[in-house]
C-alpha cells in the first residue's frame, strides 16, 4: 500500500477519534500498568526487603524516577533523529520486559540491574507513543485535545490497575493465600513483565495500520548505513545500562547528572534560539516558565511514590468508602481513578466557562493547579487530627486529599503537554516535549530529597511522632504550593504577553 496515502487516510478520519488511537490507548495503558506498578513498589520494597532506611529509600526513589524521565528526553531525541517512533517503542518495550523479568527472577539480588533496564526502556517508549498520538491529527484539527484526553484516560486506567495490584501483591495483601510468602514480590514484578508483553503485542499487531506514521527518519539513507546506525543505537543503549546502574545506586552520581543535564539542555535551547525571530523566542520563554513551575508541581505530587508510600504503610488505616483496601494500593491508584472519573467533567467546566467568556487562561490554570495541590497537601497535614494514639489515621480523609490534588493535575499535566506543542516551532517540538518531561525528572529528583528530609526528621520516632512529623512536612509543602500558585497568577499577564496569540 502507498504509505503516504494511508497516512492521509488516517488524518482525514471521520468521527471523534481515529481508530488507531484505540490501539495506542491499549498499548500505553499496559505500559503504564507496568510503570506505575513498579513505581508503587519501589520504596516499600527497598525499605522492607532491601532494608534501606527511609531516608535512603526516598533518595533512591527520586534518583530512579529522575533517570526514567531524563531518559524520555534522550529517547525522544533518538526517535526523532535515528529510529523513528515505532522502532523506539518496540525497543523500549523489549527493554522494559527484560527489566521486569530480571526483577521477577530475583528482585533482591538484581534490583538496580532490573530497574536500569526499565529506565532505558521507558525512555524509548513513553515520549514516542505520545508523539504518535499527536501524529494522528493534522495541524489545527480541533479533535486533537479530545484525543489526548482519551489517551490520558488510558494512561490512568493502567496506572490504577498496576498501582494497586502490584504493591498489594508484593505485600501479600492480595492473592496472599495463593502465593508462597517468599515469592510475593517476584510475582508482583512478574505482573509488570506480563502486562508489558501484552502492551508490546498490542502494538505489534496493530502497527500496520499506522501508515507511514512513526517510520524511520533515515529511510532515504542507504540500507546498510541505516541499519548500522540503528544497531549502534541498540547496542549503545545496552552499554549504557551498567553506567545507569551505578548512577542510580550511588545517588551522589545522580546529583551530578542532574546538575549537568538541565543546564546543558538550556544551553542547547538558547543556541537553537539564536536563529529564531523575536516572536518565536518569546513563546519559547513562556514555555520555559511553564516548564520551570511544573518542576515544583511534580516534586510535591510525586511524594506519592516516595514519602507518601511510607506514610500510607505506617500511618493509615485500611478503610475507604466502606471498603477494606490496602492503603499503599489506595495511595498509588486513587489519583488515577479520580482522573478517569473527573477528566471529562473538568473539560465540561472549562467549556461552560468559555461560553461565558470566563475560562481562565493557561497560566492561570497552572496557578489553580498549585492552589489545588496546596489544598490537597493541607488535607494530608490535617489527617494528624484524626489519628489514634498509635499514629494510625483516616484513609478516607487521605483519599479525599488525592481527589483535590487530582483537579490540580488535570489543570496542569494534559494542558502542559499541549501548550508545549503550541509554543514551539516545528523544528523544536521534540526538544520542547523532552524538556517538559525533563521537568518531571527534576520534580522526581526533588521529590526524593524532600521525602528524605521528612524521613530524617522522624527517624527512630514512635509511629505517632512520625505521623506528626510527616503531617507537618506536608503542611510546609502546602504553604510552598500556595506561594507558587499565587506567584503564577500574579505574573500571568506577563506570560500571556510572551505567548502572544497562543491560548
Ligand atoms: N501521569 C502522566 C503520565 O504518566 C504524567 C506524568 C508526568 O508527566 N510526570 O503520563
Amino acid at each position: 500500500m502507498d504509505t503516504t496515502a494511508a497516512q492521509k487516510d488516517i488524518r482525514d478520519f471521520s468521527g471523534q477519534y481515529p481508530r488507531q488511537l484505540w490501539h495506542l490507548f491499549f498499548s500505553e495503558m499496559w505500559e503504564r500498568f507496568c510503570f506505575y506498578g513498579m513505581r508503587g513498589m519501589l520504596v516499600i520494597f527497598m525499605v522492607n526487603q532491601l532494608m534501606l532506611d527511609d531516608e535512603k529509600a526516598n533518595l533512591q526513589y527520586g534518583a530512579t524516577q529522575a533517570f526514567v524521565y531524563a531518559f524520555t528526553f534522550i529517547g525522544g531525541l533518538f526517535a526523532d533523529k535515528v529510529l523513528g517512533y515505532r522502532k523506539s517503542l518496540f525497543w523500549g518495550g523489549l527493554l522494559m520486559i527484560a527489566g521486569s523479568l530480571i526483577l521477577a527472577i530475583d528482585p533482591k539480588q538484581f534490583f538496580f540491574f532490573g530497574i536500569s533496564f526499565t529506565i532505558v526502556g521507558t525512555g524509548f517508549f513513553k515520549p514516542n507513543i505520545s508523539t504518535m498520538v499527536g501524529s494522528l491529527y493534522r495541524e489545527g484539527d480541533p479533535r486533537r485535545d479530545a484525543g489526548f484526553s482519551l489517551f490520558y484516560a488510558g494512561i490512568n486506567i493502567g496506572a490504577l490497575l498496576g498501582g494497586y495490584l502490584c504493591v498489594a501483591t508484593g505485600k501479600g495483601e492480595l492473592f496472599g493465600s495463593m502465593i508462597p510468602a517468599h515469592l510475593t514480590w517476584n510475582v508482583a514484578f512478574g505482573f509488570a513483565a506480563v502486562v508489558m508483553v501484552i502492551s508490546l503485542l498490542t502494538f505489534l499487531f496493530t502497527q500496520r495500520e499506522m501508515g507511514s506514521i512513526g517510520l524511520s527518519p533515515l529511510l532515504h539513507m542507504d540500507n546498510t548505513k541505516r541499519k548500522t546506525i540503528e544497531y549502534g543505537t541498540y547496542v549503545g543503549s545496552l552499554l549504557v545500562i551498567p553506567l545507569i546502574m551505578t548512577m542510580v545506586s550511588i545517588t551522589e552520581y545522580t546529583d551530578l547528572f542532574m546538575y549537568i543535564i538541565g543546564p546543558a539542555t538550556l544551553v542547547y535551547l538558547f543556541y537553537e534560539m539564536r536563529n529564531l525571530g523575536s516572536p518565536e523566542r518569546k513563546k519559547l520563554l513562556a514555555a520555559l516558565v511553564f516548564i520551570f513551575f511544573s518542576i515544583f508541581f511534580w516534586a510535591f505530587f510525586e511524594q506519592s511514590g516516595g514519602s507518601l508510600s511510607l506514610f500510607a504503610e505506617k500511618n493509615l488505616d485500611n478503610k475507604v468508602a466502606g471498603l477494606t483496601l490496602d492503603p499503599n494500593g489506595v495511595n498509588n491508584s486513587a489519583n488515577s481513578l479520580f482522573v478517569i472519573l473527573f477528566a471529562a467533567l473538568l473539560g465540561m467546566v472549562w467549556v461552560w466557562l468559555a461560553k461565558r467568556k470566563m475560562e481562565p487562561n493557561t497560566v492561570v490554570k497552572f496557578g489553580l493547579a498549585f492552589l489545588f495541590l496546596a489544598a490537597g497537601f493541607y488535607i494530608f497535614y490535617y489527617t494528624k487530627f484524626f489519628s489514634n494514639p498509635e499514629g494510625v489515621t483516616s484513609l478516607n480523609l487521605f483519599t479525599f486529599g488525592w481527589l483535590v490534588i487530582t483537579f490540580g493535575e488535570l489543570s496542569l499535566s494534559p494542558i502542559g503537554m499541549s501548550i508545549m506543542t503550541k509554543l514551539s516551532p516545528a523544528r523544536l517540538q521534540a526538544v520542547m516535549m523532552g524538556m517538559w518531561f525533563l521537568a518531571s525528572a527534576y520534580g522526581q529528583y526533588f521529590a526524593g530529597i524532600l521525602g528524605a528530609n521528612i524521613a530524617v526528621a522522624s527517624a527512630d520516632a514512635s509511629n505517632y511522632v512520625q505521623l506528626v512529623t510527616y503531617a507537618d512536612g506536608y503542611r510546609s509543602l502546602a504553604l510552598y504550593a500556595l506561594i507558587a500558585g499565587i506567584v503564577l497568577i500574579m505574573i500571568s499577564p506577563v506570560v500571556r504577553k510572551l505567548m502572544q496569540e497562543v491560548k
